[in-house]
Formats: C-alpha cells, sequence, structure tokens
C-alpha cells in the first residue's frame, strides 16, 4: 500500500520493508503500532497523522522478528476447495465443485460435490466422514474378529485432540482426518484401537497385539507422530 505523508510525498511501505504488511492510517492513533491480523495472516501498521515514513519503516524492521515469530505461531487451517487434492484411504482424489448435480459422487479419481460454493468444505468433509465410517468399520470389524472381540460400533469424531479412542462398551471412535492419512498410519491407528478391546493399557502385550495385527505398525506410528498435525489444519 502507497501512503502520502504530509509533505505530499507517496512512499510505499511495504516494498520498504520487503515484506507483506497492510498500513492504516489514522489521524486518531498517537503513535505507531503494529499487530497481527490472524485472519489474514498480515503485520498492521497504523500510523498516526505527523509520522516521517522513514520513522515508521524503521518501527516496522525494528519489530521484523517479532512480526515473524508471531506469524508462525498463528494454526494453518485450510478448507476443501475446488481443485484440492487429498489422499483418501490411500487413493487420490480431486475435489471438484459441481453445483448442477444431485449429491455426490466418485468417479476417474475425483470427488463431485454439489450445491452452493459457500457450503462446498462442509458437504465434502459430511461426505468424508460418511465414507470413513464405513471403511472403517470394515477394517476394525476384520481386526476385531481376528482378536475374537466383539465390536458394536465405529463413531466418527471431530475433534482437534486425539486420533481415536476405544470405549470398555466395545464402541471404536475414530477422527475423520485419519482418513487423510497414507495406509500405514490409518491401518496402523486401526491396529491400535482394536488391540484396546483386548488390553486397555498400553503394556507390552497391549504393543505385542498392535504389531501382530499389522506388522508395519512402527512406520505408521512414525508418520502420525511426525505429520499428523498436518492433518489438523483441515478445519
Ligand atoms: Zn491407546
Amino acid at each position: 500500500m502507497k501512503i502520502t505523508l504530509l509533505t505530499g510525498k507517496t512512499y510505499d511501505i511495504e516494498a520498504a520493508v520487503g515484506f507483506p504488511l497492510k498500513v492504516v492510517k489514522s489521524p486518531r492513533a498517537k503513535r505507531l503500532t503494529l499487530r497481527i491480523d490472524q485472519k489474514e495472516r498480515l503485520p498492521v501498521l497504523t500510523i498516526p497523522n505527523r509520522c516521517s515514513a522513514k520513522r515508521a519503516i524503521d518501527f516496522v524492521i525494528e519489530y521484523k522478528d517479532w512480526i515473524e515469530q508471531s506469524l508462525n505461531k498463528i494454526p494453518q487451517t485450510q478448507k476443501f476447495q475446488d481443485g484440492t487434492q487429498i489422499t483418501f484411504f490411500g487413493k487420490a482424489l480431486t475435489i471438484r465443485h459441481a453445483p448442477q448435480q444431485r449429491g455426490s459422487r466418485e468417479e476417474n479419481g475425483c470427488l463431485y460435490i454439489s450445491g452452493q460454493s459457500e457450503f462446498l468444505h462442509r458437504r465434502v468433509k459430511d461426505y468424508l466422514k460418511r465414507q470413513a465410517r464405513k471403511e472403517l468399520w470394515t477394517r476394525s470389524k476384520a481386526l476385531a474378529d481376528k482378536l475374537g472381540c466383539p465390536l458394536k460400533d465405529v463413531t466418527i469424531k471431530d475433534t482437534k485432540s486425539r486420533w481415536g479412542s476405544c470405549s470398555s462398551l466395545h464402541n471404536i471412535n475414530y477422527n475423520w482426518r485419519i482418513s487423510l492419512a497414507p495406509e500405514s498410519a490409518i491401518n496402523y491407528l486401526v491396529a491400535h484401537e482394536v488391540s484396546h478391546l483386548l488390553h486397555q493399557d498400553h503394556s507390552r502385550s497391549f504393543w505385542k497385539c498392535v504389531a501382530e495385527l499389522y506388522p508395519q505398525a512402527e512406520v505408521g506410528k512414525d508418520w502420525l507422530h511426525r505429520h499428523g498435525k498436518e492433518l489438523y489444519t483441515y478445519e
């Protein structure tokens, strides 16, 4: 943004500091202030009327580290949009907004979602949750049968704190975002939760059971540990 100073000179502060910045000129402002617009992920500089461009630029540069740190602290979030590419239970899918169509359908590597664009994210999520429930039920049931344990139900949750849980009533909850992880991570999580049907703790016998149900458990566990947070960016 170019600002016109009292001297009549136009000055491009953004270009001078070398990074994106929103500049607000406020006649009410008594001094230079910097804040972070969390939603726009931008530093906002407020400039009072009588302030030289040089002072404003020096001020921003002085707080450069603070700006950088503050921006890095804002959690990234993302929404599904037309063209978003995801991996859903290991298969690549491109999301396509198809407003005219009825319902949702998968075809040739695309997921076509109907309805108005403002509801696209929610509708994609609803679709993925529905499919995830079916798929996670099938996978969990197969492993539970292997252990000879009854499994009553599989529920899909939308928390930002955990991947799954298993209740003493033989129900398993999964976070829907696990469906976007690689197969190794999904299979590890399923083996983990199903093993809890037999072992309510994280004892040695528990981990032995996990490894028996899914021999590559370590690979999946490691992925989840390193990259799991990236999937939490989906709102
Ligand atoms: Zn556990």
